[in-house]
Parts: C-alpha cells; structure tokens; sequence
C-alpha cells in the first residue's frame, strides 16, 4: 500500500473525469513538516499556531512564534500554508495560563478568538510575529470559533494597525494578507452570505462544527459512535456552506478529521469541496479514491439522494454502496 501512495504523489490531484480537488495537510509542530513532501501535500491547509504554546512551560517568546512561522514557510517552499490564530481553551489548556477560568461547559466557553479577542496583547505579538515571518510572501490566516462577525471586524483592526506599524518601521510585509474565518458555530449558517463577504476564504471545522450541530462532546467516548458524520442533516448543512462559497465565489475548505477518511472525502467531493486539508497520513488513501472517483455519478447521486434518500436508507450506507459498485 505504501509503495501505491508513493507512486500516486506524482499523479495529478484530480478526478477521474479530470476535476481537481486539492489536498493539503494539517500541522502544528516543526517536527511535522517533513511531511510535507512525504505524503505529497498541495500544501498546509491548517497550521494549528497554539501546539507551540501547548508544548512550552512558559508563553513563547515573540522569536520564538516567529522563527516557526518562517520555517514554516521555507519547509513549505512556495505551497499556500493557512496558519490559524492561537486556539486555546475548551479542552486545549495552558497550564501556565493564569488567566484561565473554571468553566462549567468549557466547550462552550472562553477559548479561541473569544479569548484573544479580550486578551489583544496575545493576538497582537502572534500577528505581529506573522507579519514579519511572512515578509515578501503571502500571508493566510484564519480566526478559530468565529461566533458573529463582529469578531472579524475586530481581528481586522488589530490586523490592519500591526501592518501599519510595521510599515512604519520600514519592515517587509507581506505580499498579500488574506484573512479566513472556520466555520465550527452554527450561527455562521444563518448567516453564510454575508460571512462569504465578510472574509477572502473560509475553513470548516468539522469537528467542531458536528460537536455543535448534534449537541455532542466531540471527546465522550460514551457518545462517539452514536451520530453520524455522513448523516443526511449535516451533509446537508456541508453543502449549503460549499454552495453559499461558490455563490459568493468565497474560497471554502475543510480541515477537520472528516476530510482523512476516503469515504467521507468522497461525499465532501461530492458536495462541491475542492480543496480539503487533513493528518498526512490520509493523504495517499484519499488521493487513491479520488483518482478512480467519477465525480459526475456522484453529483448525479446527490442529485437524486441529499434531500430524500433511496429507500430510506442511511445515507452512509448509500455511499458505501455507491464506493463499493465503482
Ligand atoms: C475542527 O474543529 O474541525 C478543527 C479543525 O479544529 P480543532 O480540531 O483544532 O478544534
Ligand atoms: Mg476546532
């Protein structure tokens, strides 16, 4: 198996009837970005920034995030790398976090952008530190949790003035900043168009996203095999997110664990995702069922499919048929 995921790194990234669907990888750490070339990534579709903070005894140095984020960038030698604004609290604490609070629905809590947001001095150096490592190329970021767009407005402003002030000091900025925000709160779906406006892309969290929409701890193991990730309602709602992107002409990826397993990867194609990030090791079996993927039978069977599923059957249980007869 592992000599067929080599021999696909050189084959283009695309459909059998020839549509292109780019995979990129999920990283955190330096010690992952060898893998970029082994698995044959289109790129880092989600640099998780906060496994630096994770790892450390004390909050990094503004050097520090720096010479990461530019090793970064020169491991990824030129492939788009999406890196996100520190995504801390829920269950990623900071033991030497003492603004930490105790929280009775931690998930539901203060963490990611919440956090940042009312801890500006954090977001600032990250930014900052960004903006420096990421000079004379582009920059991508994007903003974890985004509950309103009210947080964008304010991420952009401290964005907008960490750019002024280092181009007052003559610093090299970035080529371009493109500023995304990941979908992972329902109340973004109520309000997809004006989001797709609101940003040049947007990541779906999957993960997230499904621990809100079905009202279930993404880490109780009680609760895990209990809803399905590729049930009728939230394909459903993964495809009016790919359709308000395409509609807005508003880049959309995804980026959680839904995006590794090849079944699933298959229904995201299908649904109209393009460009889908995930752990390195996925890479080759998603890329070994997209290559044999007649992307047009499978449109054909949403089609039919999506919104009154044959015979009433599970809808996991109609793509694996449809897998299993191609
Ligand atoms: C997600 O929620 O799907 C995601 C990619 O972010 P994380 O898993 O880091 O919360
Ligand atoms: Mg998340």
């Amino acid at each position: 198996r592992q000599e067929v995921y080599r021999e696909l790194r050189k084959k283009p990234s695309v459909t059998r009837d020839g549509v292109q669907v780019d995979l990129l990888m999920n990283a955190g750490l330096a010690v992952d970005l060898p893998q970029l070339a082994e698995a044959g990534a289109a790129g880092i579709g989600l640099f998780r920034t906060e496994l630096q903070f994770m790892v450390a005894s004390t909050f990094p140095r503004a050097e520090a995030q720096e010479k990461l984020y530019r090793d970064v960038l020169d491991a990824a030698r030129g492939k788009p790398v999406t890196f996100r604004t520190i995504d801390i609290g829920g269950d990623k604490v900071l033991p030497y976090f003492k603004g930490a609070i105790q929280e009775e629905n931690p998930a539901l809590g203060w963490r990611a952008i919440r956090l940042t947001l009312d801890r500006p001095g954090l977001l600032r150096t990250q930014i900052r530190a960004l903006l420096k490592a990421c000079g004379g190329r582009e920059l991508k970021l994007m903003l974890p949790m985004v509950t309103e767009l009210g947080e964008i407005a304010q991420a952009r402003e401290i964005i907008d003035r960490e750019v002024r002030h280092l181009s007052r000091f003559a610093h090299h900025l970035p080529t371009s900043l493109k500023l995304g925000a990941m979908l992972e709160v329902p109340s973004l779906l109520f309000q997809l168009d004006e989001l797709m406006k609101a940003v040049d892309f947007v990541s779906v969290g999957s993960n997230d996203l499904f621990q809100f929409v079905m009202a279930v701890d993404r880490g109780n193991t009680q609760l895990s095999d209990r809803f399905d990730t590729l049930s009728t309602p939230f394909l459903r709602v993964l495809k009016q997110i790919a359709d308000a992107g395409a509609r807005n002409h508003t880049p959309v990826t995804l980026c959680g664990e839904l995006a590794g397993k090849p079944i699933s990867a298959m229904a995201l194609i299908g649904l109209g995702y393009r460009s889908i990030s995930m752990s390195p090791a996925s890479i080759g079996p998603v890329k070994a069922m997209l290559t044999e993927l007649p992307l047009d039978e499978l449109q054909a069977f949403f089609d039919d499919n999506l919104m009154a599923p044959a015979q009433g059957l599970p809808m996991r249980a109609l793509l694996q048929a449809f897998a299993d007869d191609r």
